[in-house]
């Protein structure tokens, strides 16, 4: 199922995406494509997926931290990064309503950059708008990993990617990420990198 999903370079990720009505929300076209996107962003696999990835510009995105996601990764890091298991979830129109003013910085990838990521600052708390699958308005305050998700998501319904707000000199094959930087703490990766 990989291959179904757009990379970087295809107008689709450049393009602010349509927001969906109520009505179209309920149709079999949407609640399809809802469960074609559950199965790419879980074969794939990855923590979120939005419309535009698979050539859809819809303000459509699911996301899911699985634990199995979880189990390589140090309970330092885990806890470092303020990540949990987050069950599925589909987000439709979202609309991030506030962010604070602090911001984390950690590795990111996106599976239409495949095989890269870099460090990206993200706010460490926001508040986000959206109607669930069912056609019904939620409002939620995410912080930690998931509140990290949500921006990269959100961003990609707007025809941005985290290489638009990535620190540049971090930019880095996976390869080389498990060579030369796995298990540094941020702070000595910026200064290495300075
Ligand atoms: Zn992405």
């Amino acid at each position: 199922m990989r291959e179904t999903i757009v990379q970087a370079g295809d107008p689709v990720l450049r393009q602010r995406a349509r927001p969906l009505s109520p009505g179209e929300i309920h149709s079999a076209e949407i609640q399809n494509l809802i469960e074609h996107m559950r199965e790419a962003m879980r074969s794939a696999p990855g923590v979120g997926l939005a419309a535009p990835q698979v050539g859809q510009s819809l303000q459509l995105a699911v996301i899911e931290d699985r634990a199995e996601y979880h189990k390589d990764i140090s309970g330092d890091l885990m806890a470092e990064r303020q990540r949990k298991p987050v069950p599925f979830q589909v987000l439709i129109n979202p609309e991030i309503v506030s962010r604070s003013e602090e911001h984390k910085i950690f590795f990111e990838g996106c599976l239409s950059v495949a095989g890269f990521c870099a460090l990206v600052p993200r706010s460490a708390l926001l508040r986000v708008n959206y109607l669930d699958q069912h056609g019904l308005p939620q409002s939620l305050e995410i912080s930690g990993w998931h509140a990290r998700i949500i921006q990269h998501e959100v961003d990609h319904l707007q025809g941005t990617l985290y290489i638009d707000r990535m620190l540049s000199r971090s930019f880095t094959s996976l390869d080389n990420l498990a060579q030369y930087w796995n298990g540094e703490p941020v702070e000595r990766v910026l200064e290495r990198l300075k």
